[in-house]
């Protein structure tokens, strides 16, 4: 007889008892695939398989501070939720909360953007529990070169490719690109994206993530009928992702009134400069202390009445406590994971549209697709050619997320979800079991 609890919840419970991945942030993962699976009545042996990770990675080493007499230990992680579709892909994140689950998390959400925009990829994720921001570049470095060397066996160009998220950048990329070059004996640009350009980078991956979202708000804001020439933003985070967003809305003509960083948020009705705070950030290395405008918190800033409420820094910033206080017409989520479930159910209930992370912020993972394609044949696409073939696949997902969640009576995440759950789950029936 089987032993199989049923009910969502208590499949969830049962793998995640005592399981070392169990995390706030995974069970949101879980709870937002659960609710789909419910709608969209996926087999229940292929739910039970997609609610936790395929492969796991947990790896302790350590870190020579640049005082020499200081050694610590960090944990680094890699997780590959997927390997049904193709090679694994997703970004690495330096943050201090890093955890197992966290990862794991991110790496399931990165399994549905894929497939939702139809590219050739399973997800994973990785990550170092450090806090980068006071790290030097030579330490930086050796995080680097070290984590890249413990995650060796499972990284490489036609396995789990990964890419900048959180508290890395290109730099990071070029340094993991050499360590694994310099193992293997020869040059393969193709194990990383988001580096360099003089190393096969690709045009406009740095910006491609806020660009992306761009054409989504763009879309979104004429599905709801906000005029962007006479529109308010307020974006949360001014790293990669925040400013590239702020940048491309403040060329669309939106008044960017508020921003933020971790150590503080401003405030300005008239407007912000972008290319001021970029200005300002390069040279302090954060927001605080920007003179044209006035200092709140961050959770004051996410509540200011604004058309464009853009999240692009850590989850969990909009919750039950405080979405019913959310007075935007469109959250744009560029960060993974911002909105809690009982947020989002307040949100739509109160008819803000959200544009969800696994629509919104997929053009990052969608112009390092065009990286991979183009190292793997040696092909440069101009900007242009990049800009283009971004905007076609970023607005034919959103036009099937928008069709689905019309169709079926859908909120737009749930809608973008089953899409891409709906791919996965008919690739993994086709492939079979083995043995
Ligand atoms: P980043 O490290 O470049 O920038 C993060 C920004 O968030 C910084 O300005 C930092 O000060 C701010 N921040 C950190 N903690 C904060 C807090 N508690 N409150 C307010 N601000 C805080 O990171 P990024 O690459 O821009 O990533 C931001 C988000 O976007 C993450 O959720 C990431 O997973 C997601 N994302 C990134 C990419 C990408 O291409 N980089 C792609 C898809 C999704």
């Amino acid at each position: 007889m089987s032993t199989k609890q049923t009910g969502p919840t208590a499949l969830a419970g049962r793998l995640n008892d005592n399981a070392e991945w169990d995390d706030p942030l995974l069970r949101l993962a879980q709870s937002q695939f659960l609710k789909a699976a419910a709608i969209m009545k996926l087999d229940e042996n292929i739910k039970e398989r997609l609610l936790v990770p395929q492969r796991s990675l947990l790896v302790s080493f350590p870190f020579r501070q640049d005082n020499y007499s200081e050694v610590e230990t960090v944990f680094g992680y890699r997780v590959q939720h997927v390997l049904t579709m193709g090679p694994t892909k997703g970004g690495i994140r330096y943050h201090q909360s890093v955890n197992l689950g966290e990862v794991s998390a991110l790496a399931m959400w990165m399994t549905w953007k894929c497939a939702l925009m139809n590219l050739p990829f399973g997800g994973a994720k990785g990550g170092v529990r450090i806090d980068p921001t006071n790290l030097s570049r030579a330490e930086l470095q050796r995080v680097t070169r070290r984590y890249t060397m413990e995650t060796i066996s499972m990284i490489g160009p036609d396995k789990d490719i990964p890419a900048p998220d959180m508290g890395t950048n290109e730099q990071v990329m070029a340094w993991l690109m050499d360590t694994y070059s310099q193992q293997v004996g020869y040059a393969v640009p193709g194990v990383v994206t988001g580096k360099p350009v003089e190393l096969g980078g690709s045009q406009g991956r740095t910006d491609a993530t806020g660009r992306g979202l761009v054409y989504l708000i763009r879309e979104a804001a004429e599905h709801i009928g906000v005029e962007l020439k006479r529109a308010t933003a307020v974006v949360q985070g001014f790293g990669n992702v925040g400013r590239s967003t702020a940048k491309f809305l403040e060329e669309l003509g939106v008044r960017i009134i508020a921003v933020s960083d971790v150590t503080t948020a401003i405030y300005n009705e008239n407007g912000i400069s972008v290319n001021s705070m970029v200005e300002h950030v390069d040279a302090n290395r954060m927001l605080k202390g920007f003179p044209d405008g006035q200092e709140m918190s961050n959770q004051e800033m996410l509540e200011l009445p604004c058309d464009i409420l853009v999240p692009c820094a850590v989850q969990n910033q909009i919750t039950g406590d405080n979405a019913a206080q959310i007075s935007c017409k469109l959250l744009a989520e560029g960060a993974n994971g911002p909105t809690t479930l009982e947020a989002d159910q307040i949100l739509n209930e109160r008819g803000i549209f959200i544009l969800p992370d696994v629509l919104g912020n997929a053009g990052g993972v969608t112009v390092s697709y065009f990286e991979w394609v183009q190292d793997a044949q040696n092909y440069m696409w101009t900007l242009d050619e990049i800009n283009a073939r971004l905007h076609k696949i970023m607005t034919d997902a959103f036009r099937r997320t928008m069709l689905r969640a019309q169709r079926d009576g859908l909120d737009t995440r749930t809608a973008a979800l089953i899409e891409g759950i709906e791919r996965v789950a008919a690739a993994k029936l086709v492939r079979g079991l083995f043995p």
